[in-house]
């Protein structure tokens, strides 16, 4: 038997993931992800893939984010009917993130269409939800640490990541004719110490190893809770309100968790917690269904798909029209809306409201890309654009680190520690360039095989086993 992989994505960068084993004449595809960001990396979601789709036999998915799935109805739009699999949790949140990305992309190619911009006479989405339909059919779901048998030879089982809900490591074992052999990918790794979530499992042995590096070249601080607290009070003492531009899978519920554990310790007064965003309202139900992959237990969570025990102070806001109803309220509010990024969503309605009063904070949770509204936010801009208006920044703007649902570089090397013997192979993936070399000079300098792959790259694991 031989086995090769070809990387089709998050070589030398974050967004993209897929990762073709070719194992003999069985092709499986290791997550499905979307390029996202740069303009240059947008388009190459739009160029033949690079391998005969009919070639693939199978796809397995370490979780649901976009970057790791959102290539998959195109994969099903052009001709792709094998199977996926993926934990139950994931099967479930990918679902909610496909079609609202299928929703995304018809709308975007509409707009090109009216306003004429696209260089095609007949712009077409990526995919729509007629694609991501047909991917129900063919999900395969199974739970943490089971055994899933993709041909006589594979077997898989998926392992907490601890990332987002449902998030995997994979764990591939693979029968040749005389030697047996073990690939780990640890998909995103999540955070020891995170609120909701178990801390990834550790991982003893592997002969290939596929290691993300999303922050493999910095320790991040975690803001103070004590300062979180006081920027909080000030608002309310000025009678403000706090906008905070929220990730509505895994950051808008731990968001939840803290404002609930404040709140009951009555570290701040009894504001209302406002919800505005129907995407996070059904991710959170996922929380309740899925109990298996998260520490909240009955008593945080509600009986519908609301939270967890704020029910007195919550307003979950569900149509358009309860959106707008959020504008009457003048004071002591948290008013947590999509998007993080404030790219679009719900949270420019708001942003437009709230930015040019001085008693309002808007609480950033999450990391900004450059020329995001949040970045320029970040960086002080004086206006921003919202819906075509230069609107004042007169709120104030604070940003809350260490929120994040990645690992960082001392995480990293605590995971990569739980390695009994250092694998045969690591491959440093889905990072910047930057942080990517310097995980893999890291872990060269312990005496690793790392290496950072790139795009396209062909690599022989084994031969003859
Ligand atoms: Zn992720």
């Amino acid at each position: 038997m031989n086995i090769n992989i070809k990387f089709l994505g998050a070589a030398g960068e974050v967004t993209g993931s897929k990762y073709l084993l070719q194992i003999d004449d069985f092709n499986l595809l290791v997550d499905c992800g979307l390029f996202q960001g740069r303009k240059q990396l947008k388009e190459l979601n739009w160029e033949e893939f690079p391998v005969d789709i009919a070639s693939i036999n199978a796809v397995i998915l370490t979780h649901a984010h976009l970057d790791h799935t959102g290539y998959l109805p195109r994969l099903f739009r052009t001709g792709y009917r094998g199977p996926v699999y993926c934990t139950t949790a994931t099967a479930d949140l990918m679902q909610l993130i496909l079609m609202d990305s299928a929703k995304l992309q018809v709308e975007e190619a509409n707009f090109a269409k009216r306003k004429g911009y696209s260089s095609h006479s007949d712009p077409q989405p990526l995919y729509d939800e007629n694609d991501v339909k047909l991917i129900t059919e063919c999900v395969q779901s199974y739970c943490f640490e089971e055994d899933v048998f993709i041909s006589p030879v594979i077997k898989a089982r998926f392992y907490n990541a601890g990332h987002i809900l449902g998030a995997a490591i994979v764990e591939l074992t693979i029968t040749g004719e005389t030697q047996t052999k073990k690939i780990v990918f640890s998909g995103d790794l999540g955070r020891y110490n995170d609120p909701i979530l178990f801390p990834p499992h550790t991982i003893e042995e592997a002969d290939i190893l596929f290691i993300e590096s999303t922050y493999g070249n910095r320790a991040i601080k975690q803001t103070d809770r004590q300062d979180i607290i006081d920027v909080m009070n000030e608002t309310f003492e000025r009678d403000g309100n706090l906008v905070v531009p929220a990730f509505s899978i895994g950051r808008t519920q731990t968001l939840l968790m803290y404002l609930k554990n404040v709140l009951m310790s009555k570290e701040i007064p009894a504001v209302k917690i406002i919800v505005d965003s129907p995407m996070a309202i059904a991710a959170t139900a996922f929380y309740r269904q899925h109990q298996d992959y998260h520490k909240l237990r009955d008593i945080d969570l509600d009986e519908d798909e609301s939270f967890m025990t704020l029910r007195k102070q919550l307003i979950v806001s569900r149509t358009s029209g309860d959106s707008k109803k959020i504008n009457d309220i003048t004071h002591d509010s948290i008013i947590i809306a999509g998007n993080g990024m404030m790219s679009g969503g719900r949270v420019l309605h708001h942003l437009l409201k709230r930015l040019p009063d001085p008693d309002n904070v808007i609480l950033i949770s999450g990391y900004q890309a450059e020329g995001s509204r949040g970045r320029l936010l970040q960086d002080g801009a004086k206006t921003i654009s919202i819906f075509g208006q230069d609107i004042q920044v007169k709120a104030k703007v604070f940003t809350i680190t260490g929120l994040s649902a990645h690992a960082d570089k001392d995480e990293l090397l605590k995971w990569l520690s739980g390695f009994k013997k250092v694998p045969k192979q690591t491959f440093v993936v889905h990072g910047e360039s930057e942080s990517a070399h310097a995980l893999a000079d890291t872990l060269s300098a312990k005496g690793w095989n790392a290496t950072v792959p790139h795009y396209l790259e062909n690599v022989e694991l084994f031969k003859s086993i």
